[in-house]
């Protein structure tokens, strides 16, 4: 019997596919800068299934890559040599509430507008949320750590898992579904495997941490004169709003044109333009006097210039159409054609900094090129991107991705940051990973995949760079 012969017998006649048309929209991902292929597509439903085909790869050397909804933005679930691709779609049940503990028990494959509306339906919340929401699994979002828009208030990923199950290469299941907020057993073995994008272990179910579901949302779109004004804004609504801010947006002017241009039912929410906006959350109960506390902060941040005019939701539709503003950034980028894109993270208060010495440096290289910095000023993570000089494809513009994400990442060096504040590694930065980490970290890191994965059978090549023999 052949190894791929094993592996379907593993997971039965509904658990692969060979079929090319099947396969198609499993090897390219979203920004169709990664294409692989792969001669094998499998589909377990259970943990025993997964641990199966873990064992069989593990004894027959047989590389194998991890795919959820297929969302990365660093390749990493692109089988892009060829391996066995196991995606985690049919591992989609829900396995338990706890409406009093906060928590919920969910299968690896779940989408994450899934896992929100099942807490929502009890009143409760899941507060990750991504443009991405209705494609990505919480398998993914645990195994990249995501980020998001309301990483200000809850944390990443990382902050919302209590337990974790996972498989081993060699198919040993870790049983660590835990719904505990406090656990100092030994080590915290779970968080080995969030953000380890596939490359250590397959998370098969995760225990969520819930959160009661606000009374309250104000969102704001207010134009800003700057990115220092938007920071110092930042603070002014902390304090407004007692710590109560979940999002704080920053985009440019550019990011807003690209979006009323290319996304239906969008328009401009205000009546002269600005070089910056900045889109505002706060959230919180009804006793709370929020509404009164944010527009008094607004007014007053208008009164001392941090920002020059502002719209308030009135209505949730209001809200939803702000929101689609920054959800839409990605998307209208695309459509506006060729685009290099960082995904970078500095100290907060050096946001401004940063962008008024990465701007020029990237321009002197690519002349014409078109700044699109927006993202999570809350969090010190901006979406560094250029769009190419002119709409549509261009080729030329893309073959310099490799010298501008040095320049780029190299001034966030200078500024103590990371070159990958909440994507990932996965193929994209592999190589650029030792010029930033320290030999003794990414010795730790090997160490780590070795104990895991000895034989590297999970995600060969991506997230963990090879030692360099000279
Ligand atoms: C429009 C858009 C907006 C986005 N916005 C954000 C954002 O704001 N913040 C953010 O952090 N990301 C964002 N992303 C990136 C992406 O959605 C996230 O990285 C998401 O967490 C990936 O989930 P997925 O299920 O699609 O994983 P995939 O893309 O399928 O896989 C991603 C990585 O995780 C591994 N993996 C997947 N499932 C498992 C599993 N069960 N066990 C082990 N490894 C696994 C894969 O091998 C791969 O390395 C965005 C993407 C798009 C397209």
């Amino acid at each position: 019997m052949t190894v791929l012969d094993r592996l379907k017998d593993a997971v039965g006649a509904k658990g692969f596919s060979e079929d090319p048309a099947e396969l198609a929209p499993h090897l390219e991902e979203w920004r169709s800068k990664y294409k692989g292929h792969t001669p094998l597509l499998l589909k377990p439903a259970t943990v025993a299934e997964v641990s199966a085909v873990l064992a069989i790869c593990q004894e027959t050397d047989t590389k194998l890559v991890t795919q959820g909804g297929n969302t990365g933005l660093v390749g990493g679930q692109i089988p892009l040599h060829g391996e066995v691709l196991l995606s985690t779609k049919r591992l989609n049940r829900i396995r338990h509430l706890d409406e009093s503990g906060m928590t919920l028990t969910v299968e690896a494959g779940v989408t994450l507008a899934e896992v929100q509306h099942t807490a929502d339906d009890k009143g409760l919340l899941f507060p990750l949320s991504l443009a991405s929401e209705g494609s990505c699994t919480i398998g993914g979002n645990i195994a990249t750590n995501a980020g998001g828009t309301h990483v200000l208030r809850y944390g990443m990923t990382r902050a919302l898992v209590l337990g974790l199950e996972v498989v081993l290469p060699g198919g040993v299941v870790l049983e660590m579904l835990r719904s505990l907020l406090k656990d100092n057993s030994g080590y915290d073995l779970k968080q080995a495997f969030i953000g380890s994008e596939g490359t250590l272990g397959v998370v098969t179910a995760a225990s969520l941490r819930l959160f009661p579901k606000p009374d309250i949302m104000v969102t704001a779109f207010a134009a800003v004169p700057s990115p220092a004004a938007a920071l110092k804004l930042l603070g002014r609504m902390q304090h407004a709003t007692s710590g109560m801010l979940s999002a704080f947006e920053l985009m440019p002017r550019i990011a807003l044109e690209f979006v009323t241009r290319h996304i239906d039912g969008t328009r401009d929410p205000l009546p002269s333009p600005s070089p910056w906006y900045v889109l505002m959350e706060a959230t919180g109960g009804k006793h709370a006097n929020l509404t009164a506390s944010f527009e008094d902060g607004m007014a007053a941040a208008i009164e001392d210039g941090l920002a020059t005019d502002a719209v308030v939701a009135a209505s949730q539709a209001q809200a939803q159409a702000l929101w689609k503003l920054r959800e839409s950034i990605s998307e209208s980028q695309k459509r506006e054609g060729a685009s290099i894109k960082h995904d970078i993270s500095v100290p907060v208060a050096a946001i401004p900094d940063f962008i008024a010495k990465a701007t020029p440096a990237v321009l002197a290289v690519m002349p014409g090129a078109r700044p699109v910095s927006f993202g999570h000023l809350g969090d010190g993570n901006l979406h560094f991107n250029f769009n190419s000089a002119a709409a549509g494809d261009d080729p030329a513009f893309l073959s310099q991705w490799d010298e501008i994400q040095q320049v780029v990442h190299d001034i966030v060096k200078e500024f103590g940051g990371s070159i990958s504040a909440e994507h990932g590694i996965g193929a994209m930065k592999v190589a650029a990973l030792p010029r930033y980490k320290s030999h003794e970290e990414l010795d730790a890191m090997r160490a780590l995949k070795a104990t895991f994965d000895p034989k590297n059978i999970l995600n060969p090549g991506k997230t963990v760079p090879p030692v360099l023999r000279l």
